[in-house]
């Protein structure tokens, strides 16, 4: 498993944003937090452990993480709002032999995740994985057979 340093580091140069100490800080409270909390009760857990944040770097870095889609705003009935991290998603992707059954990994990435985030979003759906199989026919199975149905 990666460092939180380093997928925000990648998260931030896909948009050309700088790396800080303020965000890096921020981002590992929001690694660290479980199921939804508020830009408030983050900023208290920072000060807990004596970081040196401001409440505006804490909603700016916040309002930022969403963009990223790191975060996912919740907005609440009495108008606050919530956030969730979103960083469970898991590029899954599998190519299934039909013949053979060997199934292989891939990582689901780049326009097509964009893409699965775009229709689920677009529904006012709330993904929380997903798995993509392609059937066919595995190298080996192609090469060792001689069965004209399958080729
Ligand atoms: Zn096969």
């Amino acid at each position: 498993m990666q460092s939180a340093e380093f997928e925000l580091k990648k998260f931030l140069s896909a948009q050309k944003l700088k790396y800080t100490a303020e965000r890096g800080e921020v981002f590992r409270e929001i690694v660290r937090s479980e199921g939804r909390f508020d830009a408030d009760e983050l900023l208290q857990k920072l000060q807990k452990d004596h970081k040196r944040v401001s409440r505006a770097t804490v909603y700016r870095a916040l309002d930022l993480f969403v963009k990223l889609g790191v975060l996912r705003r919740v907005c609440m009935r009495d108008n606050t709002s919530l956030f969730e991290s979103i960083l469970d998603w898991k590029p899954n992707g599998y190519l299934v032999c039909m013949r053979c059954g060997q199934t292989q990994e891939f990582e689901v990435a780049g326009t097509l995740d964009g893409h699965l985030r775009k229709v689920a979003s677009e529904r006012g759906f709330r993904p929380q994985n997903h798995s993509i199989e392609l059937f066919g026919y595995c190298n080996e199975c192609q090469r060792a057979s001689d069965d004209r149905y399958i080729l």
